[in-house]
């Protein structure tokens, strides 16, 4: 799949959780749209990990020539977001709390930068609840007027063409979500 250069097209911002889902979401969304990239997970533990997969994110907008932004890493706010949730399975209210926390950050950057549209690589996983996602999603346009790009992106086959994509790429694959709590 080929990114279309083109600039002159509005532009969306797309958080990135990792680049295998990040590389796949980009080359759909840039069919209508100038994508700019946000790194954004505090939720990942540890900072060392946080690096290693924003490096990959990196290469995504080195090779698709895409505006990338970043947020600062700090796990112990996220930790103090999701507090009394630690030991909640994947997939549960940690996980919710946890999605709202980096999309909103998201949508701050979008209105720090001007960015009327905004979008979550997210939905990739299927590890990740598609309901809660779209639910945060709209109660953030409502919020603030700008327009959330609603996709269940791991359908038509999307999370096996996001693997097949990050191994054509040879990123890192990750072997647990992100948090400690992900790790046991
Ligand atoms: S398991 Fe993943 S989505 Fe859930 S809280 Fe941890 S990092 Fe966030």
């Amino acid at each position: 799949m080929a990114i279309i250069m083109q600039k002159s097209r509005k532009k969306i911002i797309l958080h990135v959780c990792c680049a295998t889902c990040g590389a796949y979401v980009s080359t759909l969304l840039s069919k209508d749209y100038e994508v700019v990239l946000y790194y954004s997970n505090s939720n990942i533990y540890s900072e060392e990990e946080f690096i290693r997969r924003k490096n990959d994110v990196e290469k995504i907008a080195r090779n698709y020539t895409l505006e990338m932004y970043e947020d600062k890493y700090n796990h112990k706010a996220w930790l103090e977001f999701i507090k009394g949730l630690e030991t909640e399975p994947e997939k549960g209210k940690r996980c919710l709390k946890c999605y709202e926390y980096r999309m909103k950050n998201l949508v701050n950057k979008a209105i720090d930068l001007g960015i009327d549209n905004f979008a979550t690589t997210l939905s990739v996983s299927p590890h990740k609840i598609y309901k809660y996602i779209k639910s945060i999603g709209q109660r953030l346009e409502k919020e603030t007027g700008l327009k959330y790009y609603d996709q269940d992106f791991k359908k038509q086959d999307g999370y096996k063409k996001s693997n097949d994509l990050s191994r054509e790429m040879n990123f890192y694959r990750q072997n647990y979500c992100g948090c400690e709590f992900s790790k046991r």
